[in-house]
């Protein structure tokens, strides 16, 4: 069989063919046939874009998802997906009435397809079956981060360089070169503690960027303050750092080692494992100076790679 072009038209072939219901390879007979071939040409070394007719033809026609086994379809032929196919009585379709045929063909087509990974454009390179790549997807190391910005829900994903620039631009994020710094926290009702998020700071060191983090929340009764740092990047870059948070005044001082978590982590799931510097309101307040009635902290924080 010649490669390239030519092996796209046979997809198209196989694909009337097979749609129509009237054949049902045996599975020994369907590994060698010329279609698994083919896909497997177009999967590996071509990439299959969603527009690709073998995509199509396992797309759900309901829900536009990617169907896996059992695939159901009518007595007309038209498939729908499992999930869809519990909701629905009739064909979506023509109407007919659903009854329970499973579509065997498909569900081979589908456990034969290897496909590359849909990050494959953020540059992850790797091949898989139908089943495994939708279970390496969901860890795959080059999928879209979320937005790390905290103050408000943001739906924003993208690569690292491009959530840089998203927070610079957007949410107006203050960046700093440096992997040292000094940050002052100023509020001038520190009695509204209930859930108050800081602007987030951003610190470029060692070609990386780190998210200060600082929040105001009821741990228990208790009012605290918290400060820590987020990775922007995955876990296992992550854990090459420390860094520490120092926070003192009139004789007193707290510090904090920690290791910067990943943006993986949502910012709320770090807060609520408490993987940073707490600080009790009253001992804030101590630190202030002054009257109480109004919060002045100064964090000073380090970071550092750890040797290999
Ligand atoms: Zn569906
Ligand atoms: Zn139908
Ligand atoms: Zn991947
Ligand atoms: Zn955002």
């Amino acid at each position: 069989m010649a490669p390239g072009g030519s092996n796209y038209q046979d997809i198209g072939d196989s694909r009337s063919a097979y749609s129509d219901y009237g054949i049902a390879p045996e599975s020994a007979e369907f590994k060698n046939s010329p279609f698994r071939k083919a896909a497997a040409v177009i999967g590996g070394k071509n990439g299959v874009g969603s527009n690709s007719a073998v995509h199509e033809l396992l797309e759900c026609p309901v829900c536009m998802n990617p169907m896996y086994p059992p695939i159901h379809q009518c007595p007309n032929g038209h498939t729908l997906c499992v999930k869809c196919k519990s909701k629905v009585h009739v064909c979506p379709i023509c109407r007919h009435e659903l009854g329970n045929i499973r579509c065997l063909a498909l569900e081979k087509i589908a456990e034969s397809l290897e496909l590359p990974c849909r990050y494959q454009i953020y540059g992850c390179q790797d091949i898989f079956t139908y089943h495994t790549r939708l279970r390496h997807e969901q860890n795959c190391r080059f999928r879209p981060y979320n937005c790390p910005y905290a103050g408000s829900e943001c739906a924003v994903t993208g690569d690292i360089q491009y959530l840089v620039a998203h927070l610079k631009d957007d949410h107006k994020v203050d960046m700093h070169d440096g992997c040292t710094f000094n940050h002052r926290y100023v509020k001038s009702n520190p009695q509204e503690v209930e859930n108050a998020t800081w602007m987030l700071t951003v610190f470029n060191c060692f070609g990386h960027q780190f998210c200060l983090h600082f929040e105001a929340f009821n741990l228990g009764l208790a009012p605290v303050y918290m400060a820590f740092l987020r990775f922007m990047g995955d876990d296992d870059d992550a854990k090459r750092f420390s860094y520490s948070l120092e926070v003192g005044g009139f004789g007193r001082k707290l510090t904090w080692q920690g290791v910067p978590r990943s943006i993986r982590d949502s910012h709320k799931t770090v807060r609520d494992s408490l993987d940073g510097l707490i600080i009790q309101r009253s001992m804030a307040l101590f630190f202030s100076g002054g009257d109480r009635k109004e919060l002045k902290l100064k964090v000073a924080g380090r970071i550092w790679r750890e040797p290999l």
